[in-house]
This record gives structure tokens, C-alpha cells and sequence, in this order.
């Protein structure tokens, strides 16, 4: 596992780009070379003046931002705004006197001055923080002075055990030589180090980073910025990008969308074909009697068709060839029998009643599709009229995307699976049906990952679990302001998550989040929708659904449609999507829109028999509800 550091340079002349951050820049250049340290990283540099109070802001930020090491450089000597220990020490929960003291020990066989120097060491929650000297050298010399103890100090503070055992043995055995060199400045044995600590990330044992047990301190205003619909929608469907393409058979096509053209390999009909049942026969014969020569019956050979010559018709069926010679064909409406043998059993002449045209009732070759013509194109959903078309070419194979595979899991130490009587204080997961009901109803592959407990090790190894299976992963719970809504934490800290909203104007809806992380290399994203029922069910109508359909090629959002309410509606100070039942009433064109009652969002019977939210606006000083009868915006929902 990678090791996070964090690079604050405390420098008045820094900060004022006065004076170019070379220490800053040196530190980083040391831990990216991986010499010191074989797997570090640095994830996050700042430069601040040297004030208490930017520096503990710092300090603070990175720590919840769960960044392993931080390095501070600058602020440690005797100056008068020299504070960089004191920030720290305001900080840190406990002091850490060794890493000074080691340091000390370095910085003294090189110049007696070193012991005007004052740092502070010391770890915040499982972040540990080294105040390193201001100049370039010196904070070279102490940061090689403790590099060696830093990979199992990380291991300690993350209480991974594998790890902790792991690192311990490497600096048993490596510690004194290391020591012994490190008088040499950088050279060749920290390959050699390199080299070991390779072995460390693969079988480190990954726990969550995230503290739930600072209850009385925990934040008690969302950090998120309150964001619109259209723009969380749009936030969605910029990260929600089609999965690529495969080759599937027409017959398992249904509800999927090409990613090709698809083009006619030979023409239909393929041959002239009888539109009627009746006689082919030669116009410029007009009207009049005709020697029946034969049939033409659906499915013949045109070519074992004997061709008409003057005089003479065959007998034709809908759909069978039209034989050579004849033109035209004359519906058995608009004929008579003259003559026939073997007790009527043969036709052996007809009456033509009235006088045909050339290509009367006769479907030229490819009149309906060309040889050659696209029948349907790139982007097309193929339902069944689009499936009977590849039949009707012969396009067995077609090439459409890849539907992308969604995984569910539910958050709640409340929750219980149905199909056991109830525990105390439990309810039964309702969300992970409905949801897995609603995307398969959809025609989207669900993965069902299970109920997450809420604590940050339950919710990494689900999440994780979610992240490797599918490429978007919906989540249920854990979004609000409760202690144990542990959600985003566990997304930024653990898994590197980038989180792009975590809060949307919308009645019911709120704390509906939307992050996106790199997993296993691969691009995935996450909607953390509210636990409510009826929350999570209108927020996958309004996130979940687009974003499927878009990376499934499809049309993404909803139709909205105008109805009119039965019901007066009083406005939320939020928009509000409220569940409602349309019907169509035959002396109407517009439907009217009949409210499902009570729409609290813990109440899932509102969602039942709904097929449309209507899309209320939010109160004003002006409007504050809207009177029965009035037009409004009804997103369909579900099959009318
Ligand atoms: P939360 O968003 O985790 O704070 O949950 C909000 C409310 O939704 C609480 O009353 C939960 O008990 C309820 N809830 C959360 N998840 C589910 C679920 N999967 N099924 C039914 N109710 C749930
Ligand atoms: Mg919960």
C-alpha cells in the first residue's frame, strides 16, 4: 500500500512566491525518487506564511483527509513568527519525541546550530506530522535521519497487523545499516531498500481510515454545497460514458442498442412478388379471356416458372413470384371462370373483367429494402419491430453496447433481509428489491452486494466489494447527517473517491451523492442515494436510470409530459417530485394526475401504483401552491 504525504512549506517569502519553495520542492523530489521510502506519494503541497492559525488549517485538513505523513519545513527556529511547533502541537493528539530526538541526533554531527532548532513530531487521529527545518539541506539531512521508520510507524497508525509484522521485520533487520549509511548521504543501498519494501503493499491488510468515535464533534452542517437537479443530473451524465461493444445474436438484443449500421445484404422482396391473389398476366392483353398456363404458388422457384406469353396467365398467390412475361397482376375479384376440366378440379381458361396497367399490384424486387440499404442505424433501440427487421435481412449478429452492471447495497445496522420475523429494532431492507426490481424491469444487470453495517470496516470490504463486481454502484443509506453516515468518509478517505455533489436541492432527495473512483484501473461510479424508500426510489429515477441509459447508449432522461392536477398541491420550499397516477380520460387529450397521498418519504406506498412524478416548483413569496386543475410537468415514470 501506497504511503500518503502531505508537503506544507511555512515560509512568509513562499507564500508570497517571494522566494521559490526549494525545500518543498526537494522533499518532494526525495519521496517521488523512492529512495527513502519505496512506496511514498505525494498527494497533497501547500505553502503557507508563517501563521499559526493557516497552519493548523492545514494541518487539520490533510489529517481528515487521512494523508499518512505530513511534512511540514520552515517555522522551527528561534525567529519571531517561528510558530510551526506550536501549530502542530495545538494539533496533534500525541507527541511523537522520538523522530525529534533522532533527528537531533543527525543534525548535531553536522552543525552545533542544530539545537536552535525546535521541532515537533507528533500524530492526529492516524496522521503523523515531522516538522523539518526551513533550509534546503537541513531538512534533507532529517528526513533521511527517520525515513527508515516511517513505512512501519504508517503501519502502526493503520493498525494493520500483516503490515505492522511485515515492516517491523524489515527494519530489524535493515535499521543499523541503514543507519550506517545514511551518513553517506543518498547512495546506492537505498535501492536495496526499494527493493524490499515492494513486497510490503501486496499482502498489506486493508482496513478503513475513517474515526466514527468522535461522536460529540462530528460536523453538524454538510460540507456540500447545495446543488440544483438539472446541474446534478448533468454531473451525472458527464461522467457516465458507454462501456464499449460487444457481439451479441439478434434473438438476445432486445431493449439493447446498436453500435453499428446495419445494412440489407440482399433486397426484399427478392424477386417481383403478387401483392393479391389473383392472375399474373400481360397488360397490353387488356381485358378479355386468357388460357390458364399454371400456378404460381408462395414459396415456388421463380425460375421453374414457366413465362407467359400472349394470351395466356397463371394462377398467383400474395407473396409468390410473378412469372417471367407477365406484368401485372389481376385480382381474383375481377375475373370469371370460362372453362375448366376434370370435374373443376383445372382451370383451363379465365375472363380478365377489366383492363389491368403494368405493374398493377406487384411489389418490385427490393421495393421495400433495397440491397445495400442501411435499415437501421447506429444508436437505434432495438425493440421488437427492430428485431424482425434483422431478422428480415438475416443479420443474425450485431454489434451493440455493453450494458453496464450495477451493484446494490443497502446500508443500516436496522436493516434485516425479508423472509425472518423481525428483530428488535430492525426493519426490513425494502430499498434493494425495489431497486433491483426497477433497473431488471429496465433491463439492466444487477448485482445484489448485500447490507453493509454501519461502521467503516463493514462499509470499505462492501463497498470494495461492490467496486470490483460492477461499474456503477448504488448505494442506500449512510448519505444524511447522522454520526454513523459514514458513506462519503469511507469513499474520499479509503477508496480515493472524488465526491461531485453530496447534496441536491430536490424534495425528497436531499443528501443524494455522486462520486467516482479508480478501481482495479477502472473508471466506477457511485451514487450514494438517501435511505428512505421513497427517496431512493424517486432519486434512481432521477440519477440511476440516466446514467444506465447513457452508458448503455440510449436516450438518457425521462420523457415529461403536461398533465393536470386533481389535487390542490402546497408547495415545498424545495422542488418537490410528487408521486401521482395518470389516466387518460376520453374527452381529455391532456391526462389528469391523481395524487398518492401522504408523501412523507418513509411511506413507499406512495410510490405504489404511481407512473409519474409531477415536478412542483418551489415556494415563493408569490406562489405557495398550485390550485386543482392547473397544468404541470409530469415525469413518466413508469409503462402507460
Ligand atoms: P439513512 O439514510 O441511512 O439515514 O436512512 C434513512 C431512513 O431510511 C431510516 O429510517 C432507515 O431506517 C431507512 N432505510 C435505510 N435503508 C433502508 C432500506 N434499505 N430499506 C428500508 N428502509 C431503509
Ligand atoms: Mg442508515
Amino acid at each position: 500500500m501506497k504511503i500518503s504525504f502531505g508537503i506544507l512549506t511555512v515560509s512568509d517569502r513562499c507564500s508570497l512566491n517571494i522566494a521559490e519553495d526549494k525545500s518543498g520542492n526537494n522533499l518532494e523530489n526525495l519521496i517521488r525518487s523512492e529512495q527513502l521510502i519505496g512506496n511514498g506519494e505525494v498527494v497533497v503541497r501547500h505553502c503557507v506564511p508563517d501563521d499559526k492559525e493557516e497552519i493548523k488549517q492545514y494541518l487539520k485538513l490533510w489529517t481528515n483527509m487521512g494523508v499518512d505523513i505530513v511534512l511540514t519545513t520552515g517555522g522551527t527556529g528561534f525567529g519571531p513568527r517561528d510558530v510551526t511547533p506550536e501549530a502542530t502541537r495545538d494539533i496533534v493528539d500525541r507527541e511523537a519525541p522520538g523522530l525529534a530526538m533522532a533527528m537531533f541526533m543527525r543534525s548535531l554531527e553536522v552543525t552545533p546550530l542544530a539545537m536552535l532548532s525546535r521541532p515537533l513530531c507528533g500524530i492526529r487521529s492516524r496522521t503523523l506530522i515531522i516538522n523539518l527545518p526551513g533550509s534546503t539541506k537541513g531538512s534533507q539531512e532529517c528526513f533521511e535521519s527517520i525515513a527508515m521508520s516511517l513505512p512501519h510507524a504508517v503501519a502502526l497508525l493503520r493498525n494493520a497487523q500483516a503490515e505492522v509484522e511485515n515492516t517491523h521485520q524489515q527494519l530489524e533487520a535493515e535499521g543499523p545499516k541503514h543507519h550506517h549509511h545514511l551518513h553517506h548521504g543518498l547512495s546506492h543501498h537505498h535501492h536495496h531498500h526499494h527493493h524490499h519494501s515492494h513486497h510490503r503493499h501486496s499482502q498489506a491488510v486493508v482496513d478503513s481510515k475513517v474515526d466514527v468515535s468522535k461522536v460529540a464533534r462530528r460536523a453538524r452542517t454538510s460540507a456540500y454545497p447545495l446543488i440544483d437537479v438539472q446541474t446534478a443530473q448533468q454531473t451525472v451524465l458527464e461522467h457516465a460514458r458507454v462501456l464499449g461493444t460487444e457481439t451479441v445474436k439478434f434473438k438476445d438484443a432486445l431493449g439493447r442498442v446498436l453500435s453499428e449500421d446495419v445494412v440489407a445484404r440482399d433486397a426484399l422482396p427478392p424477386f417481383p412478388a403478387s401483392i393479391k391473389d389473383g392472375y399474373a398476366v400481360i397488360a397490353g392483353d387488356g381485358a378479355g379471356p386468357r388460357t390458364v398456363l399454371g400456378d404460381s404458388t408462395a414459396g415456388v422457384k421463380p425460375d421453374e416458372l414457366e413465362p407467359l406469353k400472349t394470351g395466356q396467365c397463371a394462377r398467383i398467390n400474395t407473396g409468390a413470384p410473378v412469372p417471367a412475361g407477365a406484368d401485372c397482376v389481376v385480382q381474383v375479384e375481377d375475373t370469371r371462370l370460362l372453362k375448366d376440366a376434370d370435374d373443376g378440379r383445372v382451370e383451363l381458361e379465365v375472363e380478365i373483367l377489366v383492363a389491368p396497367k403494368v405493374g398493377q399490384d406487384i411489389r418490385p424486387v427490393g421495393s421495400d429494402i433495397k440491397e445495400g440499404e442501411v435499415v437501421l442505424r447506429k444508436g437505434a433501440v432495438l425493440g421488437p419491430s427492430e428485431l424482425g427487421l434483422l431478422a428480415t435481412v438475416g443479420v443474425v449478429h450485431i454489434q451493440v453496447y455493453k450494458l453496464p452492471v450495477t451493484c446494490l447495497l443497502s446500508t443500516g445496522n436496522e436493516l434485516q433481509e425479508p423472509g425472518q420475523p423481525l428483530e428488535p429494532g430492525h426493519i426490513r431492507d425494502s430499498n434493494k428489491t425495489t431497486l433491483i426490481a426497477l433497473l431488471q424491469d429496465h433491463g439492466f444487470p444487477v448485482e445484489d452486494i448485500g447490507i453493509a453495517k454501519d461502521n467503516p470496516k463493514s462499509m470499505l470490504a462492501k463497498m470494495k466489494e461492490a467496486l470490483s463486481a460492477g461499474d456503477l454502484v448504488v448505494t442506500t443509506g449512510s448519505v444524511s447527517m447522522g454520526e454513523r453516515d459514514i458513506l462519503k468518509e469511507v469513499l474520499v478517505t479509503d477508496l480515493g473517491a472524488t465526491v461531485h455533489f453530496g447534496r441536491v436541492f430536490m424534495k425528497p432527495g436531499k443528501p443524494t451523492t455522486f462520486a467516482t473512483c479508480e478501481y482495479d484501473g477502472k473508471r466506477k461510479l457511485v451514487l450514494g442515494l438517501p435511505g428512505n424508500p421513497v427517496s431512493a426510489t424517486v432519486t434512481s429515477h432521477l440519477y440511476v436510470l440516466p446514467a444506465l441509459r447513457k452508458m448503455s447508449g440510449c436516450r438518457p432522461l425521462p420523457t415529461i409530459i403536461k398533465a393536470i392536477t386533481e389535487d390542490d398541491l402546497i408547495l415545498d420550499p424545495r422542488p418537490e417530485y410528487h408521486r401521482v397516477v395518470l389516466s387518460w380520460e376520453t374527452q381529455h387529450t391532456v391526462p389528469t394526475a391523481k395524487s398518492t397521498g401522504n408523501q412523507i418519504s418513509s411511506r413507499l406506498l406512495s410510490c405504489s401504483a404511481a407512473n409519474a412524478l409531477l415536478i412542483l416548483p418551489p415556494r415563493s413569496d408569490s406562489v405557495t401552491f398550485v390550485a386543482r386543475g392547473k397544468l404541470v410537468d409530469a415525469m413518466i415514470i413508469a409503462r402507460i
